[in-house]
């Protein structure tokens, strides 16, 4: 009977349908359930000129309907359950980016396989897949699409699903004779078959921001080093070359390894892989980012709050970047003791930087995948987020430090939503008035 039980719960470990939005009805009446993403194999073949992708998902639905996924890419081919099945881009409610809706129903509580091929082509939107003149040397990077579009993680490659889904990917890496020298640089364990074939695992608790996957010729300068346990793997993008590296990357990873273990304990990975990018803005991945020299401390920081503890949907991303916007680089000491030394404190909700039209984070759709909804909103929601942790640093003193160790602790490689922060926020507090004021502000701004 033990073992009953122990194998039941390990598979619902993972199975995060109770964080999916709601299923909802089309026009055509049709009902679009969210899925439950059991596994992925996928393929990725370098051929020279472009990628072709062979993948296989297996998933399970809680309600009989029209199933959901997440892939940007053109398809050549779909099948489900063995059967050719037509598909199509549908929006979530309220106006947010599509996501692909399988034209066959789908019965609930049972195992369904998905098999999608597809080709991946270089262009100017895509610079992430290169190939040299030749052809005989690629790079190739998961990436996000700077400010331009909002897909931007793993649905870009592969067949993904919205946050709240933590699933496991098992990875086959193919390379055509051409490209006999090329390395591969991945947040999963990596194992080298042949010159040409590699696997790659990434373990079951990763969600779609979680992953990280690079291929770079072996003559591309990768450097390594330890620093306090962490192992650091960097690569550089053309741009960064001249630099002299340790003075410039490397003395500063360990100035803001440094600052971070100060203020929010041990840092959460063993492992980082950093690519310093081409320009200034960054992405965060688990043990992983894209980065420039300038987004360094922000990323550094996401490996607590964003990609160590999880944000399960679009939300609650705030509460991230909020605290990171609030703790950020060197500057947030100054900031944050420039606003208490002020005579008069200005609370959160009094500052002049809030006017009398804002409405806080109030009624955030639960199919909004980012925290951005600016037609709604009088003031960015990550400085909302950096006053209205200034404010809770005003409330708890020091203790809010504290508090944030526990938390990002707890929740490593789980997901968490806004209720469960605001309510591990008060329970941390023991003091009654500032529980009163936490829930004060959850409710007239947040909920
Ligand atoms: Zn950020």
């Amino acid at each position: 009977m033990k073992y009953l039980i122990l194998f039941f719960l390990s598979l619902n470990i993972f199975a995060n349908l109770d964080l999916a939005p709601p299923s909802f009805a089309l026009e055509d009446g049709k009902k679009a359930v969210f899925i439950d993403m059991i596994s992925n194999d996928s393929q990725f073949h370098f051929k020279p000129g472009y990628l072709e992708v062979e993948t296989k998902f297996v998933f399970k639905t809680q309600e009989t309907g029209f199933a959901l996924f997440d892939l940007v890419n053109e398809l050549d081919s779909i099948s489900l359950n063995g059967e050719k099945v037509a598909q199509k881009l549908v929006n979530l409610p309220g106006k947010d980016v599509p996501m692909r809706m399988i034209l066959s129903s789908v019965e609930k509580d049972l195992e369904h396989t998905v098999e999608i091929k597809f080709k991946f082509y270089p262009s100017k939107q895509r610079p992430e897949l290169n190939f040299d003149r030749n052809k005989k040397r690629l790079s190739f990077y998961f990436k996000f699409c700077d400010g331009k579009g909002v897909r931007q993680l793993l649905e870009s490659y592969l067949p993904s699903n919205l946050q709240y889904d933590q699933f496991k990917l098992n990875l086959k890496v193919l390379f055509a004779p051409e490209f006999a020298n090329q390395v591969i640089i991945a947040n999963g364990d990596v194992t080298k078959i042949s010159k040409f074939e590699y696997d790659v695992n990434f373990p079951e608790f990763y969600n779609p921001g979680s992953f990280y996957f690079q291929t770079v010729h072996k003559s591309q300068d990768i450097d390594v080093f330890n620093y306090k346990g962490i192992k650091f793997t960097l690569l550089y993008a053309k741009s960064n070359k001249v630099l002299n590296k340790d003075v410039f990357f490397v003395s500063a990873i360990k100035d803001k390894i440094d600052k971070l273990e100060q203020l929010f304990g041990a840092f959460p990975h063993r492992e980082m892989i950093i690519y310093f990018g081409e320009n200034f803005s960054g992405i965060e991945h688990f043990g992983a980012t894209r980065t420039s020299r300038y987004s360094l401390g922000h990323e550094l920081f996401h490996m607590y709050f964003g990609r160590a503890a999880m944000p399960s949907d679009g939300r609650c991303a705030w509460i991230d970047e909020g605290l990171a916007r609030w703790a950020d680089g060197g500057s947030w000491k100054k900031w944050v003791s420039s606003m208490f030394t002020r005579k008069s404190y200005i609370p959160f909700d009094k500052h002049e930087v809030l006017n009398e039209k804002f409405v806080g984070l109030k009624g955030q759709s639960p199919y909004q995948r980012q925290t951005y909804n600016l037609e709604t909103l009088h003031l960015d929601p990550y400085e909302q987020g950096r006053y209205f942790f200034s404010h809770i640093h005003h409330l708890m003193s020091d203790k809010i430090f504290d508090f944030l160790e526990y938390f990002h602790k707890k929740y490593f490689k789980k997901l968490y939503t806004q209720e469960l922060f605001f309510e591990e926020l008060v329970d941390f507090n023991e003091d009654e008035e500032t529980k009163k004021v936490i829930r004060r502000l959850e409710e007239r701004y947040f909920k």
